[in-house]
């Protein structure tokens, strides 16, 4: 029998790698073969981002750019499926397939379909108990993704999440220790834990800080991370967790996107200036060397130079690791996307320069002190730079390592000296390893 071949590509957030992975288990078990060659596939998936208009603009090019591949099935997946839809065969005329992500069980039959010659297909039903369980595991890295809720109701006024990957649902616990279990035994000793707001994961009466303690007791995944905590959720049981137990690793991303009471208050994000320095505050004094890696944004509508300070203020006594920020940017159909007062671009940009900078200057000061200090690293990749080749890991606190031996496997712990940094990257001696 020929199998029928599909190509995927993702773009966006950890939460389209995972639906990935979701999505070619769900081919591979309908006898699909997965090419990483698009010339050679049936059919060619694109897994797609709608948080920032460019995002859009970059996938809708991808897809053209792919169009050439004329014997294939095209199809789009993922956020911006979900929010275009049917546009979406305007602005691509090969298109044949727009997937939301509630509807990836039915992708494989719809793809078979499109393959015997039916016609275009649009599936952006949206479907409240889709939670998507592990059905076989394709990678082999020792770091791995686990959805455990999915879609958000906070409605902060800039977001278009809401409104495309719908309300908020969770994994059932048994089935997130489940999902875990088959990980650990592909090999996996680091698993990060994704949802829009993972504080937002109830299970009947197994809230997130619940699920951790299941997690420690009935698995041995060696390393747990999640991904992405709101400042209105987040509470001291996660603090004192990581306080507790190593397994769970002393790094959280906390987005504050404004350091601006007023700012804040027109994002709906729910929480002050203060409250958010009270988290971390009570974070440091449970787990004083915990890191902070965060997401702001400049130049929403309104912002003036003192609310810019405040945001500057924020991110000088916090003091993160690390930051994704981003300029503002209108989303149809949100409701910041209706509001005056918008920051001119050239403001947005020079705002954006000075704030980068302060997160730079505080990400070396941070990553100086650490030079000399010992971090166990679980390796997760081989990498090549320029002649050289190095194994790559990371430390508990999310803080990137390279060592110059050859002497290992991804998968392996060790015990590393921090010798030096290069470009925010430690170079690191072993000590020992296992
Ligand atoms: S918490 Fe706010 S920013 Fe995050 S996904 Fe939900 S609506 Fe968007």
């Amino acid at each position: 029998m020929i199998l029928n071949k599909v190509y995927l590509e993702s773009f966006g957030c950890q939460m389209n790698a995972f639906d990935s992975e979701v999505l070619e288990s769900l081919l591979e078990e309908d006898g699909f073969s997965i090419t990483q060659d698009p010339s050679d596939a049936n059919a060619i998936i694109v897994i797609t981002c709608s948080v920032r208009e460019n995002a859009e603009r970059r996938a809708i090019g991808r897809l053209n750019d792919l169009s050439r591949h004329k014997g294939a099935i095209l199809a789009v997946c993922g956020c911006m499926a979900q929010r275009l839809g049917e546009k979406l065969f305007d602005l691509v005329p090969a298109l044949e397939i727009v997937a939301g992500p509630d509807s990836y069980s039915m992708l494989p039959s719809t793809i078979s379909k499109a393959i015997a010659g039916e016609d275009r297909k649009i599936l952006v039903e949206t479907d409240s108990s889709v939670t998507y369980r592990l059905r076989k595991v394709t990678g082999s890295s020792p770091s791995r993704y686990l959805s455990i809720t999915r879609g958000c109701e906070n409605y902060c006024s800039y977001c278009i999440v809401p409104f495309v990957r719908g309300s908020v649902r969770s994994k059932e616990a048994g089935a997130v220790i489940e999902d875990l279990r088959i990980l650990a035994a592909s090999g996996a000793k680091e698993i990060t834990l994704l949802g829009q707001n993972v504080m937002a994961y109830q299970s009947g009466d197994c809230g997130f800080v619940e699920l951790l303690y299941r997690i420690l007791e009935e698995t041995d995944i060696y390393r747990i991370r999640f991904l992405t905590t709101h400042p209105r959720d987040v509470n001291e049981g996660i603090f004192k967790l990581m306080a507790e137990n190593g397994r769970i690793c002393p790094h959280i991303h906390l987005p504050f996107q404004s350091g601006s009471d007023r700012i804040l208050s027109a994002m709906n994000r729910g929480y002050t200036r203060s409250e958010y320095l009270d988290i971390i505050s009570m974070a440091r004094e449970l787990r004083p060397d915990i890191a902070f890696t965060t997401d702001i944004i400049v130049g929403f509508p309104g912002e003036n130079d003192a609310d810019f300070e405040e945001t500057l203020d924020i991110v000088e006594k916090v003091r993160f690791d690390s930051a994704f920020t981003f300029k503002y940017s209108p989303r149809e159909g949100t409701r910041a996307a209706e509001l005056d007062n918008h920051v001119p671009a050239e403001v947005k940009k020079s705002r954006l320069e000075a704030l980068n900078n302060t997160i730079q200057s505080i990400r070396k000061e941070i990553m100086t002190e650490c030079i000399g200090s010992i971090e166990e690293i679980l390796l997760d990749a081989r990498v090549k730079k320029g002649e050289n080749h190095f194994l790559k890991g990371r430390t508990p606190h999310f803080r990137n390592v390279l060592l110059g031996t050859d002497n290992g496997n991804p998968g392996d712990i060790f015990s590393v000296v921090l010798k030096e940094l290069r470009n925010f990257t430690f170079i690191g001696e072993e000590i020992t390893g296992r």
